[in-house]
């Protein structure tokens, strides 16, 4: 049992997706020449004005309802000022008195911890994370350090692109519980198709502050806030270091500065960087250039209406309404694009927990042997539903369904033209199949003799004959039924 707390709260950035930056008409696309894509408003030249993307304040409201934020009314923007080489204004342009969401949650699903009660990995519990804030605000540039030459370069081109920082209260405990959180935002992000969070290339940037207290005790201790973690690994490392670190240095009745610190990759410590400062020294004031936002009620419930079914609500729909089982449930809400195939696939087959079944048994397994990512997939959204129709109607063998759906997969195959060219038609027409038992009735006198005097197991051994005579190519309840028929029909011998 630990004696003391850890507690966090987490500042997180989000890069959103849209096609020009947040006051200019500049691309965000990254990957071209250094300093490709700056004009006088996002180099900062001295009088060039700002003008807001309209899209940013869409995908800032609908984030903010997405987070179950209060929207602000009069939402405005503030100029923070500072120093700093990648920042050729000498000013970020954010929020800090009126940002565009407030008092919002998210509700995260934590896989239990010994520490926590929980043993295995169903078990699940519910935690509410509440959201302090969502603001705009926009990027810095990129400094590039070549220690070879001993010099650094600018590149300007991500300035100006547009951000939204999500700060949450200090409501974790635990890292599991920041990681859960971390998953189910980018998931959330990611369903209302306003990042790519993509965690390795920056699009979702964690910033951990931490705490430590003694158990039992409710003030909160002094924070360190860190920086420069960019994969779950690393913000599980650091969050267990830096609690570790803190209670070290209050155990020897040291005092906890109140500091930026960086996390090494390499030595995985936290380090310290600068001194924090506070919102006073950034000195904070009204940004002139841009007018105040004034939010309409009409303008929100326009955005409420395209904001989609949440992934956390989806999933507690499919257990509910479906009786799909939490992990099944899970899985088919993680990804975008594994609920938009699940949907589709369930609408054609008209069987949700049959489309889960294909998904969670045949199709993941499919797309973790070509190595692929379900965003990579080329998948006709259509086939796979057509194809678990085709085995639910008997018109192709469950075998054959499975060997078809990889072909879906890896070579696009049309279901119906692929049956057909290769011979995976199941016959299901009853003259055919009568045919075929008379057939195999005749061969086997001595059996069907038996199974008229009450041997009545010889009927799995004709029906064996019988499904070998058609090359394993029947229905087996349509041949089923032609068994029955025949023996119950007029004695042939
Ligand atoms: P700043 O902008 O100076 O970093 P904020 O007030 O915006 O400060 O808070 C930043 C983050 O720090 C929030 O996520 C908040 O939950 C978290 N936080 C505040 N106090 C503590 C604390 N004592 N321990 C851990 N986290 C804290
Ligand atoms: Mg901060
Ligand atoms: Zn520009």
């Amino acid at each position: 049992m630990r004696e003391f707390e850890t507690v966090v709260g987490l500042e997180v950035h989000v890069e959103l997706k849209t096609e020009s930056k947040i006051f200019c008409s500049c691309p965000t696309k990254f990957g071209g020449a250094a300093n490709a894509h700056i004009c006088e408003v996002c180099a900062g030249l001295p009088g060039a004005l700002p003008r807001l993307n309209r899209k940013v304040l869409d995908y800032a409201i609908l984030t903010a309802l997405a987070l179950r934020c209060d929207v602000t009314r009069e939402s405005r923007f503030d100029r923070k000022n500072y120093f700093y080489p990648d920042l050729p204004k000498g000013y970020q342009i954010s929020q800090l008195y009126a940002p565009i969401g407030r008092n919002g949650y998210m509700d995260i699903d934590i896989a239990g911890s010994p520490e926590t009660g929980g043993s295995s990995a169903d078990e699940k519990r519910r935690k509410r994370i509440r959201i302090h804030e969502l603001h705009m605000e926009d990027d810095a540039g990129k400094l590039i350090h070549e220690e070879t030459e001993n010099i650094t370069r600018i590149d300007f081109s991500r300035c100006g692109v547009p951000l939204l920082e999500i700060v949450t209260e200090p409501d974790f405990r635990e890292p599991e519980e920041v990681t859960a959180f971390l998953e189910d935002l980018r998931r959330l992000l990611k369903s209302i198709d306003v990042s790519d969070g993509k965690m390795q290339e920056g699009s979702l940037r964690v910033d951990v502050n931490l705490s430590v207290r003694p158990k039992g005790e409710e003030a909160l201790g002094t924070r360190t806030e860190m920086k420069n973690l960019s994969s779950f690994r690393a913000v599980t490392k650091a969050i267990a270091f830096e609690a570790d670190r803190q209670w070290e240095v209050l155990r020897g009745g040291g005092v906890i500065q109140r500091e930026t610190r960086r996390w090494d990759e390499q030595k995985e410590e936290t380090f310290a960087m600068r001194k924090k400062e506070d919102a006073s020294e950034y000195k904070y004031y009204p940004e002139p250039d841009l007018p105040v936002l004034h939010i309409t009620e009409q303008k929100i419930d326009e955005v409420r209406s395209v904001l989609p079914e949440l992934p956390g609500e989806k999933k507690r729909r499919y257990i509910k309404e479906w009786n799909l089982p939490e992990y099944d449930a899970g899985i088919l809400t993680e990804n975008k694009e594994i609920t938009v195939l699940f949907e589709k696939t369930a609408e054609i087959c008209k069987d949700p927990k049959g489309a889960s079944n294909w998904i969670m048994g045949e199709i993941l397994k499919i797309l973790n042997d070509m190595n692929m990512q379900p965003e990579e997939m080329k998948v006709r959204a259509e086939s796979p539903g057509e194809i678990i129709l085709l085995v639910k109607e008997g018109r192709i063998s469950r075998a054959s369904g499975k060997e078809l759906l990889r072909a879906a997969f890896t070579e696009n195959a049309m279901p119906e033209e692929y049956a057909e060219a290769h011979d995976l038609w199941l016959i299901s027409d009853p003259e055919k199949l009568a045919d075929v038992i008379t057939e195999v009735l005749e061969k086997n006198p001595k059996a069907v003799g038996e199974y008229k005097s009450g041997k009545t197991k010889n009927f799995q051994f004709l029906l064996g004959q019988a499904m070998r005579a058609t090359g394993g190519k029947a229905d087996p309840a349509a041949l089923r039924k032609a068994l029955e028929e025949g023996l119950a029909g007029p004695d042939l011998l």
